[in-house]
């Protein structure tokens, strides 16, 4: 007997002690395995929060879709592992600890690189990591057992292990590079951290005078553009197009830079644009990457003017220690008083911005580490190329190609203190580089033993980008250590925002299929490509906006917080909105409005459980029980049973196949709505109600009924609760990865609180039997479902009050379908769900009453006396004008020749038919309305 339910459904009640629940049962686990052979795995790995992060409705789409999936595989019988972790995420977690300490009054710098360095661990250990008791809050069904943090000793080996590997492999070099420098934060960042902004600046046109062999001014200018005149301090040369008529005469000469007096070259290059400014441009290949492209073609020196917080350095001569900008101003007013300034032009500028702290980004010449990308890369295209790793939606999969074919040499490099230090040495003795796997002591070229680190950490990418391999063990893959490694490797599925695909998509693809192609397989013969892959599907999720489509954004104050939508409408009710509208590719405008739908759709669940329970109460009452052995299966009955139990269960097998199919394709949308249709739509709103008077028990109590009642009816009853009981458990578990707290709550009363598993997450999906879903079952519900519907509808439509039974006529619309035999055969079911005191089936056309059409069957209700004539003929008088409009829709369409060219038959047929019956439709309300006309 199950137990009961609290009267109402409150979701906080019931979630925090769920979540709890499967967090200390260990419930989602998955252990090393001790043979492999264990079932076919699916692995999936959480793309790891920052440390710092708090959840937002990305992450909760991401995770619910994450959490769907997994708890659906997991429940038909895959080994499921979904791994969870946290990335260190050097720039921000740096930034953030920096903020608490000028709050203190004190910088980083005065702290030290080591005390700073544990003053974040300090921080990650008391609130780092914040976003994962979120996530355990929400019930995601991950393996705490495995959680990890990018900067753990293991992972660390691992980024170490790939450094030096890479190096060893002539893959690793260090380099003069223009790089995007963030001078707030004072580090490099990569191209994909800044972000471009189109801002109103100007253009500043400066005259260089011509100088002769001698160095004296020839009284002649050249007129070059900038639109960052500080960086002038730092030109090399003025570069013309070889072919601009207007310059030809300057060819070979020098120029004076101003404010300088450097001597610098014209030179010539195509690559300059005649049509920009003046056409003469500066080329400071310290500041500019085209320029530095340019200095490389023409052999130029590079001249660095600017510190790392962006001021001008001694390079700048009278204008070193000054801020950028202000350089600029002083720059121009000096240019102006020697007349130098040719004017200033309004120019709309695209400025890039860093990321993280929002600082005009400053491109700039320094000394960076890089990964030299292309044997990687090659291998990344080809592992996609060939198929072994599949996106969806597939456009992404043209996306992906066209990054890595115009892919750079990465810069690893970070100017940051929090992250995985360069495990390289530099000598002061000879200069050289030593890269260790552990820490040296000496200058491995020399033997000097004055060596010093790197100052530099890694790219915090570098590091997540290895996780697929990192987290199953590698680089210690050994006989007795590689059981996780060869379970779990490749993962099955990936899910991503777009916006990481080339940060660490990408990367994982390229760093995976490299160092996971040198692990042998199990047997020890060679890994494949398809098998070095990090994983095998990626599922690219769609953006959330807000109920208008809009973009969410602090700035537009949008933003929706999903912690405090899940404390008003329960995790179930919010995750069940995000699976509605979630399908490939199509972003998902969350409505509040759909929310408060689903949390009722939570409460319908759970007053049908109550009214479930009573039942099996009242049965008990009895001595009629469900025999416990039903449960936990899909549902099947006999063809002898009533026609009901024959129809739910066959709803169910053909909502369990379109679930299971829906959910193959990532249409969370599709499996999300067949559920809910056939949860409210089917179990609740019909077949409960049928049931209930398929029990009939009696009103008055047990008592009430006498023995031989009692067993005339036993067998009957037995049957109808043994159905609704399995049916109701089986929906619940296909309900289950969608609501899962709800699920599970409901699933143990259903057990009394002795389940045959620890939880609903650990029995099985509901799956269709190949050819168990009784389709003449479906057919005739159907057509029973459309007469009381039609009934119900005519009776509201005479304002027939609730309570009374009326008579019906019914008269067949087309005796092949068998109408008048359904309705012969569930009489009292009919009846009573229609509140019908008697039907009388008829064969012929009927005279002089009104009545109603409800396919297949024309239902007259005979309850003469309340009929409102006028309203039947303003009714009847419309229902005309409107099948007159749809006659005559068609006959247009039908007589267009150019349209019946171009049709498909069946959609002509399909039109014929419809203007077939229209025209029916039409004669009859027109008699119906003529006998209106003559009774009054
Ligand atoms: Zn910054
Ligand atoms: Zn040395």
């Amino acid at each position: 007997m199950p137990h009961d339910l609290p009267k109402a459904y409150d979701p906080a009640a019931i979630e925090d002690h769920w979540a709890e629940y499967w967090v200390r049962e260990k419930l989602f686990a998955q252990p090393t395995p001790k043979a492999a052979e264990q079932g076919e795995p699916f692995t999936i790995l959480l793309p790891p929060p920052n440390v710092t992060g708090r959840l937002h409705m990305g992450h909760m789409l991401n995770q619910t879709e994450m959490d769907i999936l997994v708890r659906w595989r997991r429940m038909t019988g895959r080994r499921a592992l979904w791994l969870p972790g946290t990335d260190h995420a050097g720039i921000a977690t740096q930034m953030m600890v920096e903020r608490q300490l000028t709050s203190e009054g004190k910088t980083r710098q005065q702290l030290g690189r080591e005390a700073f360095v544990e003053r974040v661990w300090e921080w990650k250990h008391q609130t780092g990591g914040a976003i994962l008791d979120q996530m355990k809050r929400l019930g995601a069904s991950v393996d705490w057992q495995r959680e990890y943090f990018t900067m753990d000793e293991n992972l660390s080996v691992a980024v170490r292990e790939a450094f030096v590997r890479l190096h060893e492999q002539g893959l690793i070099y260090r380099g003069a590079y223009i790089v995007n420098w963030c001078p707030r934060c004072q580090t490099a960042i990569s191209d994909l951290e800044v972000v471009h902004e189109e801002q109103k600046g100007h253009l500043w046109e400066i005259r260089y005078p011509v100088i002769d062999a001698a160095g004296k001014d020839t009284g002649e200018f050249l007129s070059v553009a900038t639109t960052r005149p500080e960086t002038m301090l730092g030109d090399v040369a003025v570069a013309i197009h070889p072919e601009d008529e207007r310059y030809l005469r300057l060819h070979g000469k020098k120029l004076r830079l101003p404010l300088v007096g450097r001597e610098i070259p014209i030179i010539l290059d195509e690559w300059v644009s005649r049509d920009f400014g003046t056409g003469a441009v500066k080329v400071t290949p310290a500041h500019d990457p085209n320029d530095f492209a340019m200095g490389e073609r023409h052999h130029l020196p590079s001249i660095n003017v600017m510190d790392d917080k962006g001021h001008i350095n001694a390079e700048g001569g009278a204008y070193a220690g000054l801020d950028r900008y202000v350089a600029r101003k002083r720059m121009v007013a000096d240019l102006e008083e020697q007349g130098l300034l040719v004017g200033i032009k309004d120019h709309i500028n695209n400025v890039g911005h860093c990321d993280r702290c929002k600082t005009v980004v400053e491109p700039r010449l320094s000394t960076q580490w890089f990964v030299k990308i292309q044997p990687l890369a090659d291998k990344a295209k080809e592992a996609v190329r060939q198929k072994h790793i599949h996106f969806t939606p597939e456009m992404y999969e043209k996306t992906y190609f066209e990054w890595m074919e115009n892919i750079h040499d990465w810069c690893i490099s970070r100017q940051l203190w929090w992250g995985h230090r360069i495990p390289a040495w530099h000598c002061a003795q000879c200069h050289k580089i030593t890269v260790a796997r552990v820490d040296p002591t000496a200058c491995a070229h020399c033997g000097s033993e004055k060596i010093t680190q790197e100052t530099d950490v890694l790219d915090t990418w570098f590091s997540s980008g290895l996780l697929p391999v990192s987290v199953f063990g590698w680089p210690n893959i050994t006989a007795e250590n590689r059981a996780d490694f060869d379970a779990f490797y490749p993962t099955s599925l990936l899910v991503t925002g777009f916006d990481i695909l080339f940060f660490w998509v990408a990367r994982m693809i390229m760093l995976g299929c490299w160092f996971a192609e040198e692990v042998p397989m199990p047997d020890g013969s060679r890994r494949s490509l398809a098998d070095s892959v990090p994983f095998r599907e990626v599922y690219i999720h769609a953006l959330v906006r807000d109920a208008n489509r809009e973009k969410m954004s602090k700035t537009k104050g949008n933003v929706l917080d999903p912690i405090e939508i899940v404390k008003t409408y329960g995790t179930d009710a919010v995750r069940f909105t995000l699976a509605s509208m979630a399908s490939p590719g199509t972003d998902i405008a969350f409505n509040i409005a759909r929310t408060e739908g689903y949390r009722a759709f939570a409460n319908k669940i759970w007053n049908a459980a109550r009214f479930l329970f009573m039942n099996v109460d009242r049965a008990a009452e009895i001595g009629i029980t469900v025999d416990p052995d039903v449960l936990g299966a899909m549902p099947a009955v006999g063809e002898d049973a009533p026609l009901e139990a024959r129809w739910i269960v066959a709803e169910l097998h053909a909502t369990a196949a379109k679930v299971n199919q829906s959910l193959e394709n990532y249409r969370y949308d599709d499996a999300a709505n067949t559920i809910y249709q056939f949860f409210w739509g089917s179990f609740c709103d019909w077949y409960l109600e049928i049931v209930k008077l398929r029990l009939d028990f009696p009103m008055d109590g047990p008592e009430s009924e006498s023995a031989s009642q009692q067993a005339s009816k036993s067998t009957s009853r037995k049957a109808a609760l043994t159905t609704l009981v399995s049916v109701f458990e089986a929906s619940l578990r296909l309900l289950s990865p969608f609501m899962p707290f709800l699920t599970e709550e409901v699933w143990h009363a259903v057990y009394d609180g002795n389940p045959p598993a620890k939880s609903i997450a650990l029995t099985s999906y509901p799956q269709a039997n190949a050819g168990s879903v009784d389709e003449q079952a479906l057919v005739r519900m159907h057509k029973l479902q459309s007469l009381i519907s039609g009934i119900r509808t005519r009776r509201k439509e005479l304002n027939v009050p609730e309570k009374v039974a009326v008579p019906v006529k019914i008269l067949e619309w087309n005796s092949l379908t068998g109408g008048s035999e359904i309705v012969s055969e569930n009489l009292s079911l009919v009846k009573k769900l229609a509140q019908i005191s008697d039907i009388e089936l008829l064969t012929n056309k009927l005279d002089n009453l009104a009545w109603t059409v409800a396919l297949p069957t024309d239902i007259v209700v005979v309850y003469e006396a309340l009929i409102d004539v006028p309203a039947e003929r303003e009714r009847l008088t419309k229902d005309i004008a409107k099948y007159e409009k749809g006659i005559a829709a068609a006959e247009r369409q039908l007589g267009n020749e150019g349209f019946l060219a171009k049709a498909p038959a069946n959609v002509v047929e399909g039109l014929k038919r419809q203007e077939a019956e229209t025209r029916q439709l039409l004669e009859k309300a027109r008699a119906a309305l003529e006998n209106l006309n003559e009774e009054k």
